[in-house]
């Protein structure tokens, strides 16, 4: 059976403005059906590492609050610590950058919380049957909340060809150790040449598995949950970045099947195709956009949704994909058809054009 993907583009006849071509889309989802009165909804977006510009637009989140409102829902503002050190590795850092990029009280009228706590090791492990997980750990307040909308910026992605709905449901919802799972196969290690010896690291890892030689050495007690990682004032400790895109691309499939089963399937979703950059939102640069703006989809349906977005960049970009001309080695659908055999999604989809 085919899901419907509702879409509407950026073109505004008689001024007509965008955010009410928003609300069009997602009322044709039904949210109602999802979330009731009172109930604690995340609203999971990517809110932007500093220095970038092309990550999903506060003001397009107006509608999406809006409905939650008219619902009498209780909508809160979401996002989870980053792997990577940088503008977003801790809750303190997160906040102070999402306020910067405009995601705050004063411009939504609505909480902001990082989902995985102060440091990102807040996270509930949900049991899945994945081809290779079988647990996933996901943040702690998304796990939690009675259901999410999810608002995604549709664009590339280096380990992965394209970013959308998948990739915000799994890397974007899971805590620190969940990130490593799904872009490491092996755990960290340190840079002696960077360690000052301070034994920072020492306090934080509860696995007792760093000693001093006199430089931080990570043995293999090591449990692989990235705390280390994001304490080092030297930025000493690195990932090894040496997951397969096709494995990062299954695990993330498998974190978002975890994190449907944790939200009871109750998730509603929103892509903005606008300013699609050949890369990631972590960057803190963006580039020159592959296409121009396209518009707004959405589904209930993340494997149809993001299937529906790749097709509408590639026939803005004259038939051919430019994510795979930039990244001729990733195949991006691996993905999509990872997701769709855990059965939550299909890329058989229709698309419903609304104005
Ligand atoms: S926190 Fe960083 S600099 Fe300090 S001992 Fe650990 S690895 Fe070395
Ligand atoms: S990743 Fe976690 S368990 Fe491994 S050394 Fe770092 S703090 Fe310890």
């Amino acid at each position: 059976m085919s899901s419907d993907v509702y879409f509407t583009t950026v073109d505004c006849k008689k001024h007509k403005s965008p955010l009410l071509k928003i609300k069009k889309i997602l009322n044709r989802c039904a949210p109602e059906q999802f979330f009731k009165k009172s109930e604690i909804v995340a609203v999971k977006t990517h809110f932007g590492e500093f220095g970038n510009t092309a990550f999903t637009r506060p003001i397009f989140l107006r509608p999406v609050l809006e409905k939650l409102n008219n619902l009498g829902v209780k909508p809160f503002l979401t996002d989870t610590n980053t792997l990577y050190v940088g503008m977003r590795t801790n809750s303190v850092d997160h906040l102070h950058n999402a306020t910067l990029n405009g995601f705050n009280y004063s411009t939504l009228q609505v909480p902001v919380i990082i989902a995985d706590g102060l440091r990102g090791d807040n996270s509930v492990d949900m049991d899945i049957d994945g081809e290779l997980l079988k647990t996933v750990h996901i943040a702690a307040d998304i796990a939690s909340a009675d259901g999410m909308m999810v608002v995604s910026h549709f664009k590339g992605h280096e380990v992965t060809g394209f970013g959308g709905a998948i990739k915000n449901i799994s890397m974007g919802c899971s805590c620190r150790k969940g990130k490593l799972d799904m872009h490491s196969d092996s755990c960290p290690s340190v840079v002696p040449d960077l360690c000052t010896s301070c034994g920072r690291c020492l306090g934080f890892c509860a696995s007792n598995a760093i000693e001093m030689t006199p430089k931080a050495f990570i043995t293999d007690r090591c449990t692989g949950c990235a705390m280390c990682i994001s304490v080092c004032p030297e930025s000493a400790i690195h990932i090894n970045w040496n997951a397969s895109s096709a494995s990062t691309q299954k695990k993330m499939a498998e974190y978002a099947a975890g994190v449907f089963k944790a939200l009871d399937n109750k998730l509603v979703f929103l892509s903005i195709i606008t300013s699609v950059s050949p890369a990631c939102d972590c960057y803190g640069g963006n580039d020159r956009p592959v296409v121009a703006d396209i518009g707004f989809a959405a589904s209930t349906d993340p494997v149809a949704l993001d299937k529906a977005c790749h097709d509408l960049v590639i026939k803005a970009n004259g038939g051919t994909d430019p994510f795979s001309a930039i990244y001729p080695k990733v195949d991006s659908s691996i993905q999509l058809s990872h997701a769709e055999k855990l059965g939550i999604g299909t890329t058989d989809y229709r698309l419903i054009e609304v104005d």
